[in-house]
Order: C-alpha cells, then structure tokens, then sequence
C-alpha cells in the first residue's frame, strides 16, 4: 500500500501515523520527492481501512499495490534512481557506456582495452573474472588475480570497474569493486541477492533467460528488502524458438520496466546477438528506445578472445558505436 502526504504535513499528526502503522507490524519505506512524501507500507496491510487513512488530514491518497514487487515498484518510488559510481552516475538522463572484455586475460589485454574504450566515451569499464560457462571444460575466469588486474586498469584509466559475482563466499574480494554484477544464471540465487543486500555497493542484476519482467522485479525486491536500493537492471537477451542470434533481444523491456520500476536500464547487445555484426545496431536501438546505458564486449583481437569472441566488437567499431550513441542520446533530448 502507498500513503500520499500532503505537502508539509504537521509532523505529530505524521509521527502518530507511523507509530500506529508499526504497531500493526507494517514496515514504512518513506520516499522524499520533489514536492511529496511518500510512505510505502510493506506487510499485512490487508486489515487497513483504505477510508480512515483516506480521512487524516495529512493524507492526500491511498492506493492499495497489488504487484508483489513494493520497494522495486514505481508506486513506492515515483522518481527515477540515479546511481553514483565513483565520478559519474547511472540513470537520471545521463547514457552510460559499460564496455570491456568478456573476460579479463592479462594486464595488458585489460589495460589496453580499458584505454580504448575510455578514450571512445565509456564511463565504466567490464571485465569478468569468476565466469559461469556452459562447459566445465572452458575457461572458467582468473578468479582473484583478475579483479587485481581490473584494478590496475582502473588505476590506468580512472574508469570505475563492473565484474560478475558468482557466489556469496567471493564476496570479500569484491571490497574494492564498483559495480558487482549478478549474472543471468544467478538471478534466482536468492541467497546471494540477500547478501548483496546488506551491502551498499551497487549491484546490477542480468534477466534470467527465461526470466519474466515480475520475476526481474522480485530479485532486485531481494536486494532492496535488506536495505541496498542501488540496483540496477540489465536486460541481455531471453532464450526464444529462435536460434539464428544467441538469444533475442527483448527491448520491450525498457519502456515496460521503466513504467513498472524506478531503476536504471542496461542493455546488453553482445549476449543477445552472440554475433558481433549486430552488437552496434541493436545498442543504438537501445538508446533509441530509453535505456540508461548499454553494456557490450569489446575485444583488442576477438578471434584470440578466451571467451566470447565471436560477440565482441573491436575497439574502432565500440569507438563508432559510442559516437553514435552519445549523438542520439543528445539528439533525442531535444525532440
Ligand atoms: C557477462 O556479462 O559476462 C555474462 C556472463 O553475461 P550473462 O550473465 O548475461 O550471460
Ligand atoms: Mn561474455
């Protein structure tokens, strides 16, 4: 359920309302906007009267929230989330460039490609680590000794780092990490999103493939109800009858999730595609379509990649996509 206030209300008739609200055992999740206060109630709110609250004169409007999703739900939180990393933010109309390796191979790979993508635009730099392959038989990632090489690249660039977590027990090495990403496979992983949760750091969490928008909404709800409201939402392709591309990619996703959400939204063209030919169009649809940023595989020699090659774009092609991105997006400021 969601209270209104009315602007300014009188703070003992507010504090008496809290206090009854808890004493019913509902938690209050209050949100400060522009010009209101907003008090999203979460637990059993069955047994309120909509027409008594309705009645307090420092109520505005009641509305009951039938999704399950509440802190994760537009209702409880009508202004977008901006998220600050490092020196720059996600969401609140800015577009931000997530770009780098599948997978982080040596210091002067990730070096070297932090570098190129910095100087194409990028505001944050990716690389994978602790990697969830199909075959126990492929690279599985550097695991520690590739977050240290993230970190030098970092101190290379300035730009801040975004890497995969694949279970709570590496959660440590993750100290020093700026964005911790939570993978397709592990949406679901509800104990790692509760972990996540009791943490500050901010946290993007990948669609599961077969993953519904609600079933979306419900893992960032897991993050939120322990108290970390940094999330963010990356949509990277859904498993359809369709087998030409890796997965298809479901654009809808932005205009649907930024009705339903107050999150910002990530695209990733290169696992929806799997083709590396179609990573810059499908981005820039992306951006056409609303999202905050996209999130794509660069590689200095893709062929030689360890993981992903064939989806990963080449430092001149990203340099292109990232012109053309950042065009838009001003461009569309203007319409
Ligand atoms: C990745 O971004 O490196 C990755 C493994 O992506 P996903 O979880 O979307 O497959
Ligand atoms: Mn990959």
């Amino acid at each position: 359920m969601v209270v209104v206030l009315k602007p300014n209300p009188d703070k003992e008739k507010l504090d008496s309302l809290v206090s009854w609200l808890k004493s019913k055992n509902i938690s209050i999740h209050a949100v400060t906007g522009e010009s209101k206060v907003i008090l999203g109630l979460i637990g059993d709110t069955s047994t309120l009267d909509i027409g008594m609250l309705h009645a307090l004169d420092i109520v505005e409007d009641v509305k009951r929230v039938k999704e399950p999703y509440k802190n994760a739900n537009r209702q409880f939180h009508p202004e977008d989330t901006v998220i600050k990393v490092a020196n720059t933010q996600i969401g609140g109309g800015t577009l931000t460039l997530m770009a780098g390796p599948c997978s982080v191979e040596t210091e002067d790979q990730i070096v070297g490609i932090a570098k190129a993508v910095k100087a194409a635009g990028a505001t944050i730099l990716r690389g994978g680590s602790f990697k969830p392959r199909t075959s126990p038989y492929s690279f599985q990632g550097l695991g520690a000794e590739g977050l240290e090489l993230l970190k030098i690249a970092r101190r290379e660039t300035g730009l801040p780092i975004i890497t995969e977590i694949m279970e709570i027990s590496q959660l440590p090495l993750f100290d020093d990490v700026d964005v911790i990403q939570v993978g397709t496979r592990n949406m679901q992983n509800f104990n790692l999103l509760k972990e996540l949760g009791k943490q500050k750091k901010p946290v993007m969490i990948k669609r599961g493939m077969s993953a519904t928008y609600e079933e979306l909404l419900m893992s960032a709800e897991y993050v939120m109800s322990e108290g970390n409201e940094n999330v963010i939402l990356c949509e990277r392709g859904i498993r359809t009858f369709e087998t030409y591309t890796r997965n298809t990619l479901d654009l809808a996703a932005i205009p649907v999730l930024k009705k339903l959400t107050h999150f910002p939204i990530i695209i990733d063209p290169s696992h929806a595609t799997g083709k590396s030919a179609l990573v810059s169009d499908l981005a820039i649809a992306a951006v056409a379509a609303g999202a905050d940023g996209v999130m794509v595989e660069v590689h200095n020699d893709p062929p030689k990649a360890w993981c992903d090659g064939a989806q990963s774009i080449r430092p001149e092609t990203f340099t292109e996509l990232a012109r053309k991105a950042l065009a838009l997006h001003e461009f569309m400021k203007t319409l």
